[in-house]
């Protein structure tokens, strides 16, 4: 087996891996790099592939995707819901993006045609590859994949969570011997506050809020982070007005009908039942006037419904903004952080609300990624990608002084032959 390393090479964005056999051939993953302009992973021609396999619907995962479809197209494999998330987002991405994408909707439509739609800890067959989709925790379907030629086995985490949030289980990690790895390495460098501790403090700053008579306002990724928000707020009983806007209602359409990959189907009903779906500009105006929180899309505040609320009530101190997510420096969520400055009608202003960030992440933390490190049977080579430049190169030399395994932080277009 050969492992060609086509993107997220010590960067976060455009992950994409090929995995070579004797006969077949197939690609993990095929994201796309989003930001001020998009940026893809090394080509590949889908009459040189097999299949391709999604990991999770993040768009750093599978946005570029439809590329494949431009002309003849390629299997593809995903669970359920990576296949109805990656849709929505992909399609958001054609709608918004002001940037040239090499494909449209025709192409989105053609992927979709040839999804085979999976279950989490489904083992698949692909010429000699027997591949089993491991649940990865990090988002609603998310998976980590085990490549298994007969003579040797490499695992790609994607992007994973060994720990157990409120929306989601954590990873499921008995993947048995492994001669590779391919890890993400987004927060080596970081450890993360303990879970329950970060979920006490949101409710209790959202019921202070509240309670004082102000309005919360909650940026939020749609997919994934806007729910889990919900749910948090319902696990703790909260019972002042929560209402959610955008993208993320139309995610939760997809999550209602995808229950089995929730960890707690009834409570994420219940939140949802709960909380008030806005749906047009008269509902938009009413609910920033009374106390209550709300979630909107997006979540570093550049683009969404959220920019029509933080214009409302980013100018009041009653009122709070708490972000929820990291915040990729030059974004507006960022500049909220560090200079305390809001964009209200295309002016840069300081912020009178309060701003408090709350690190749900659903990323593991470094400690994490050294625990799942301590799980892993035999003595695997390990690539270390998917994170900024420093965090990879660390990250591949603590492995090798820990654990002892032969690391490297590959760049783009590196191969390495497995056995
Ligand atoms: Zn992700």
């Amino acid at each position: 087996m050969e492992v060609k390393v086509l993107g997220a090479a010590r960067e976060v964005g455009r992950s994409a891996i090929l995995i070579k056999g004797k006969k077949t051939n197939i690609v993990l993953d095929y994201g796309i790099r989003t930001g001020r302009e998009p940026a893809f992973p090394i080509n590949v021609q889908p009459k040189d592939i097999d299949g391709v396999l999604i990991t999770h619907a993040h768009l750093d995962h599978s946005g570029s995707t439809p590329m494949l479809y431009l002309s003849e197209g390629v299997d593809s494999y995903m669970t359920g819901v990576t296949a109805d998330l990656s849709a929505l987002l992909i399609q958001d991405l054609i709608g918004i993006s002001g940037f040239y994408l090499p494909f449209e909707e025709t192409e989105l439509r053609a992927m979709l045609k040839r999804v085979k739609r999976l279950s989490l800890g489904d083992e698949i067959q692909i010429g000699e590859f027997k591949i089993k989709f491991h649940g990865a925790g990090h988002l609603p379907g998310a998976t980590s994949l085990v490549i298994d030629d007969g003579t040797s086995r490499v695992m790609y985490t994607g992007d994973i969570d060994i720990n157990h949030t409120t929306l989601l289980n954590g990873a499921d990690t008995d993947y048995g011997d492994l001669d590779l790895v391919i890890s993400e390495s987004t927060y080596s460098q970081n450890e993360h506050p303990k879970r329950t501790d970060v979920e006490e403090d949101f409710v209790e700053f959202a019921t202070q809020i509240v309670e004082d008579g102000g309005k919360l306002l909650v940026p939020a990724f749609a997919s994934g982070r806007a729910q889990e928000i919900a749910c948090v707020l319902e696990k703790a009983g909260f019972r002042h007005p929560v209402a959610m806007d955008g993208l993320a209602l139309k995610v939760n359409d997809v999550l209602m009908s995808n229950q089995e990959f929730l960890k707690d189907p009834n409570l994420f009903t219940e939140s949802i039942e709960n909380c008030e779906a806005v749906r047009g500009w008269n509902q938009r105006r009413n609910v920033t006037k009374h106390p209550g929180v709300i979630i909107a899309p997006a979540g570093m505040m550049a683009g969404g419904s959220v920019l029509f609320y933080n214009e409302h009530l980013a100018l009041d101190s009653a009122n709070a903004i708490s972000l929820v997510a990291y915040q990729v420096p030059g974004t507006p969520g960022r500049a909220l952080i560090d200079k305390g400055l809001v964009m209200i009608r295309g002016t840069k202003v300081n912020v009178k609300a309060k701003v408090k960030r709350f690190d749900f992440s659903g990323h593991t933390g470094r400690d994490g990624l050294f625990e799942l490190f301590g799980r892993f049977k035999g003595n695997p080579k390990v690539l270390a990608i998917h994170g900024d430049e420093e965090n990879c190169v660390k990250f591949s030399e603590e492995i090798k002084t820990k654990f002892g395994f032969d690391a490297v932080a590959p760049k783009a277009g590196e191969s390495f032959v497995v056995k």
